[in-house]
């Protein structure tokens, strides 16, 4: 058998779970939002070979110098004006439609702060990692949105007064608990569990990961290149999410 048609009839495999499936649950991570000219932060090429992240995404570099690290995450967000959400996006948001016509249940989690899913149409998201459009007090709960404004910084609370930062998650610091704990139960509950563009290596992937194939899911994994994840799934999809998602949801 070539690989060609070894491709289509996992693709086929892929399309008859999804389209059986009453719960679906989707992890989403850097992968997806590549294509739309987003870069990733890990890996080749990524932010982090560019800046070291102890300088400008751990609590102690914002401490240190706050304007130096919210300046540098406005004009990341600045950025996010310019780009559009891609073909694998949109095929995600069609999906939930669908599945929400049929009376199921679907939840998307994403690693990305970009808030492309959103614009794409997905309803249903959690942000593992936050926002980059939305900043929140360092002191109290306040939170807003500030859509992609680049202003200087940063400003104060105006609840309290003390310095807001971007309400993203940086390193050293833990998730929300609620928010992982609601990713967890979606996962495990899920029928079928579908992650795209994730190297699955570190938490919180890894352990959505986990957590499905503890459950009953079927796991379907969209990425460019094999993952540890690729063992654990039941079908494998190799090739650019902007290709093979709408592929799946057609
Ligand atoms: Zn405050």
């Amino acid at each position: 058998m070539t690989d060609e048609n070894d491709f289509a009839q996992q693709l086929d495999r892929a399309r008859r779970a999804l389209s059986g499936a009453g719960r679906v649950a989707v992890l989403t991570g850097a992968g997806v939002s590549v294509e739309s000219g987003v870069p990733a932060y890990r890996g080749v090429g990524g932010i982090w070979q560019e800046v070291p992240m102890e300088e400008v995404a751990t609590p102690e570099a914002f401490a240190r110098d706050p304007k130096k690290v919210w300046d540098w995450h406005a004009e990341k967000r600045a950025r996010l004006g310019q780009v559009r959400p891609n073909a694998a996006h949109k095929a995600l948001a069609t999906l939930e439609r669908q599945i929400a016509n049929r009376g199921g249940r679907f939840l998307l989690a994403t690693q990305n702060i970009d808030g492309l899913h959103q614009i794409a149409g997905s309803w249903n998201v959690l942000e593992l990692h936050g926002s980059l459009v939305r900043i929140r007090c360092s002191g109290c709960r306040h939170k807003q949105s500030v859509g992609f404004d680049e202003s200087p910084g940063p400003p104060g609370c105006p609840e309290c007064g003390e310095p807001m930062r971007p309400d993203v998650v940086w390193f050293g610091e833990a998730l929300d608990e609620d928010i992982f704990r609601t990713a967890v139960r979606a996962v495990i509950s899920s029928e079928v569990f579908l992650t795209v563009g994730t190297s699955s290596l570190v938490y919180p992937a890894a352990g959505l990961v986990e957590a499905a194939a503890d459950g009953e899911a079927h796991i379907i994994e969209v990425n460019l290149e094999p993952t540890p994840a690729t063992p654990l799934a039941d079908v494998a999809l190799h090739g650019k999410a902007t290709e093979i998602l709408p592929e799946l949801v057609r």
